[in-house]
């Protein structure tokens, strides 16, 4: 991994959290696409049910409403009970009335009772089971319990004052039984005898005789079930009974609401009821209103939560989903992140250290030059000199080639020091350096041996070429210009190396620079005199 690749893997990690929170709006709008259609989809599977079922209920109890119409017809057109009414103080009629009611009773027991008006312009006694009861105009002359009702009903019922005036057949209100308070409803018929109307006959079944057929069975799924509310707002059928008979006034806040919303023909609506969210769905019973006296309206509920279970997973899968993959993403990414992160920094560590390397070695290289260079002419020191003569006389004892050495003093320097000053003498001392580098080879080796002493190694330079380089090297300092008056001159030694020790050799050159000296400076000694 290079520099470059790593920033632009960099650059691409940054833009991954990006791209994340994209997809995740993306999916999430997606999501909320789905879930609106399978809260739509739920909300319309609902209605369908609640519309069948209630609708199913609906035709039962009109089937069942003309069962109890008809069964009412039967009692009133027969012939005891038209008997009785025309005479209804015949014990004989009566007793017959009283058998075939009490028989139809006991074949059919989900009735309450089955009673029978009277209708008269004058009170009358009659003998019920030993005792003597006034009948007015409407009340029951014969029940089929035991005469227990009989001088109760009257003109105030409402299914008995239809008849009386003139109704074929009514269906009352659900009201609480006389005989045991049971929620009742009533169905009568007029009883006639040679076509005058003589009173009505009267079927009242139990109500949760018809709950238990048409409402209770009706219940779906976990939460669904159906109840019956009348024009009133009174519960007419529940599969709790507790609700039923139970007066508007008297409902919770909760219940007059939802009954309101009935009553005002909402067919769907959503409502809370003891803190559970649920959907209602509402029917209309339809029947003749000239016979009965109060709407039915049959409603379906169930909880939201079972409606739109189906949604609410597919919602709560897909967030679980989601968040697992952002979260699942994050932990890569983080891990990744963080590897790559270690791996950018031994990088950039090994980077360093290259550098570093290369800091330290320069340094030491320089330190190295430092100590092997003179720091003001920056020529070899008299060590590195020395050295350097020693390497190239070894390397001439294998080659066999010659190698001359000049040994260099400045004249009278000390005076050049004294009159000028020492700075004027540093300056000296650098221009001779100079000239001397600029006169030999690059191959010959030049060393401040001394103060202002100076030594060059000539290695393959025989004697007499080192003679010339040397009156070469005079001539050049003699045009160093640092003062108009002052001209600088040295004195030389020159010795070819002839197989001895590099001090021997040394000493020798030493001599002859020495020598140089005594004849009177500004001269070249090559051949030692003997002394
Ligand atoms: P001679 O002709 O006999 O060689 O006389 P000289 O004065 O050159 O010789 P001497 O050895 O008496 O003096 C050498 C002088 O060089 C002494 C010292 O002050 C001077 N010198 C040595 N090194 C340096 C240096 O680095 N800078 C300066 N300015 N002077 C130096
Ligand atoms: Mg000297
Ligand atoms: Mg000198």
């Amino acid at each position: 991994m290079t520099i470059d690749s790593s920033r632009r893997t960099k650059n691409f990690m940054q833009a991954v959290p990006v791209m994340v929170t994209i997809l995740v709006i993306l999916v999430l709008i997606y999501t909320l696409i789905l879930y609106n259609r399978e809260i739509e989809s739920s909300k319309r599977e609902f209605i369908e049910i609640g519309s069948k079922l209630t609708g199913q209920s609906a035709n039962g109890m009109e089937m069942w409403l003309e069962d109890q119409i008809r069964m009412s017809s039967l009692i009133a057109d027969h012939p005891v009970i038209a008997l009785l009414c025309n005479d209804p103080t015949d014990p004989v009629a009566r007793y017959e009335a009283r058998i075939f009611l009490e028989g139809l009773n006991r074949r059919y027991p989900y009735y309450e009772v089955l009673p029978v008006a009277l209708f008269t312009e004058d009170p009358l006694d009659v003998v019920s089971r030993k005792m003597t009861k006034r009948i007015d105009n409407g009340e029951f002359l014969v029940d089929s319990v035991s005469g227990n009702i009989v001088g109760e009903g009257g003109l105030e019922l409402s299914y008995i004052k239809a008849i009386y005036e003139g109704k074929d057949y009514y269906i009352s209100e659900i009201y609480p039984s006389i005989n045991s308070g049971e929620p009742i409803i009533a169905i009568s018929h007029p009883v006639r005898y040679n076509g005058q109307l003589k009173g009505a006959a009267v079927v009242a079944p139990k109500i949760e005789y018809f709950s238990s057929r048409f409402v209770e069975p009706a219940m779906y799924g976990e939460s669904g079930y159906m109840f019956i509310i009348d024009g009133r707002g009174l519960v007419v059928s529940h599969p709790d009974s507790g609700f039923i008979m139970t007066e508007y006034e008297e409902q919770s806040h909760e219940i007059k609401d939802i009954i309101n919303r009935i009553l005002m023909g909402q067919t769907y609506f959503r409502d809370v009821y003891e803190d559970v969210d649920k959907s209602y769905y509402v029917k209309r019973v339809e029947h003749n209103m000239d016979n009965h006296p109060y709407e039915w309206y049959m409603v379906f509920t169930m909880n939201n939560d079972e409606i739109y279970s189906d949604a609410d997973q597919l919602l709560q899968t897909s967030i679980t989903l989601l968040l697992g993959g952002v979260v699942v993403i994050g932990v890569i990414l983080y891990y990744y992140t963080r590897s790559f992160e270690d791996k950018v920094r031994e990088i950039q560590q090994l980077e360093l250290n290259r550098k570093l390397e290369i800091e330290v070695a320069a340094r030491t290289s320089h330190l190295a030059e430092m100590a092997v260079r003179d720091g003001l002419t920056k020529l070899y020191n008299h060590e590195a000199t020395y050295k350097a003569l020693g390497v190239a006389v070894d390397g001439s004892r294998v080659s066999l080639q010659p190698i001359s050495v000049i040994m260099l003093d400045l004249d009278h320097f000390k005076t050049l020091n004294d009159t000028y000053g020492h700075q004027f003498g540093d300056q000296v001392l650098k221009q001779t350096a100079q000239v001397i580098q600029k006169t030999v080879r690059n191959t010959d080796i030049v060393g401040r041996y001394g103060g202002e002493e100076f030594m060059v190694i000539l290695p393959g330079a025989p004697k007499q070429s080192a003679v010339t380089t040397a009156k070469r090297i005079a001539e050049g300092l003699r045009k160093i210009k640092v003062d108009e008056e002052v001209t600088i001159t040295a004195s030389m030694g020159v010795a070819a190396w002839i197989g001895e020790d590099v001090d021997e050799l040394v000493a020798r050159v030493d001599k002859l620079l020495y020598q140089a000296k005594d004849n009177g400076r500004d001269r070249v000694e090559s051949i030692l005199e003997d002394t």
